[in-house]
């Protein structure tokens, strides 16, 4: 029965309809066993069929303009003939029961539109399950021959670093405010980027100038992740619609110039096998959690190498060494 129903939800997918896709993706995101094992089967049938979009990773504060932006830029890109689709990791929506795609009132013209598809943070709890939600949400919605797929975040936690890790361009909107691309800086998340845009540079086009100044003067102090990318700066206004065109070229130019030094795909497959590592060490983890002489020894050990009376390589050994059994 499942098989037939997980077969006609992948032909759904393939042909590029919404529902089963949204189908599909409650499946994904469901932390029961039986669906996650049906996950699996059905990512499996759609991997073939992956790959063809445009990863896109789109971070900066609250406030700063993303959904703003996302909807020009997705209109932006509707308009041109592709189909795009917007996703969302905020580990912190999922503590909240708030999500920074789950007002309605965000990004209204383009969730109404049939060639997007708007889908807000999986309520999976850690940053580590929603990314590994979101990765393979991204997979489904590649099967079902979106052109771009955007990867929206706001800047808690680690949340940048696991957008970053799953796309093929990673985007910081930053405001034109003295000391914004300071608190980046100190954040790590402009090492991250590979392109910085200033938005709302219309309320004040000359502190928007200088902004990108300063933060140009910041990334040459930064060693450049690619000697064939130079991290470029553009000044924007999501509300007027102004710079979107220039920030679609950029990702192309982008693109192009990965794509000819062979970093493009080099990233993928790098991507690929670190998701593979986390998803190792997360199940080696709750093994070894899980493992009853473990779970007997962990307190009394933890309590020994507190008071001084074990050294903490010996503890780890002996937990370790009931993995072998
Ligand atoms: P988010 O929290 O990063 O998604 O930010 P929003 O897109 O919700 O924008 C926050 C506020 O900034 C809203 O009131 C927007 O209308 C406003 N905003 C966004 N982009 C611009 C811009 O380019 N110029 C101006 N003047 N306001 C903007």
């Amino acid at each position: 029965m499942d098989r037939d129903v997980d077969r006609a939800l992948a032909d759904g997918v393939l042909a590029r309809r919404l529902r089963p896709l949204a189908k599909a993706i409650t499946l994904i995101e469901s932390q029961r066993a039986d669906h996650r094992a049906r996950a699996r089967q059905l990512l499996e049938a759609l991997l073939p069929h992956t790959g063809g979009a445009m990863r896109i990773g789109i971070s900066g504060v609250p406030g700063v303009g993303k959904s703003t932006f996302i909807e020009a830029f997705g209109l932006y890109l509707i308009e041109r003939g592709l189909r795009v689709a917007v996703l969302a990791v905020d580990p912190s929506s999922s503590l909240t029961g708030g999500s920074i795609l789950g007002d309605k009132t965000r990004m209204e013209l383009l969730s109404r539109h049939p060639s997007a598809f708007i889908r807000p943070t999986p309520s999976a709890g850690s940053l580590g399950g929603v990314a590994e939600k979101t990765r393979e949400v991204m997979l489904a919605c590649e099967a079902a021959g979106f052109d771009v797929i955007v990867v929206e975040t706001v800047g808690v936690g680690q949340s940048e670093t696991a957008v970053a890790g799953m796309t093929d361009i990673f985007c910081l909107l930053q405001l034109p405010n003295a000391g914004d691309d300071l608190q980046a800086i100190k954040k790590g998340v402009v090492e991250l980027a590979d392109l910085i845009a200033i938005n709302k540079a219309d309320i004040n086009p000359a502190a928007a100038l200088a902004a990108r100044a300063q933060m140009k003067t910041a990334l040459h102090m930064l060693r450049p992740a690619s000697p064939n990318w130079t991290v470029p700066v553009l000044a924007i206004s999501a509300l007027q619609k102004d710079g979107v065109a220039e920030f679609w070229e950029t990702v192309c130019q982008y693109r192009e110039a990965m794509t000819a030094s062979g970093e493009f795909a080099a990233r993928r497959r790098h991507q690929a096998t670190a998701w593979m590592w986390e998803l190792i060490d997360a199940g080696l983890r709750q093994r070894f959690r899980q493992h009853p002489r473990v779970m007997a020894d962990l307190p009394g050990l933890l309590a020994a190498v507190e008071a001084g009376r074990a050294t903490p390589s010996a503890a780890a050994l002996a937990l370790l060494a009931y993995l072998k059994g």
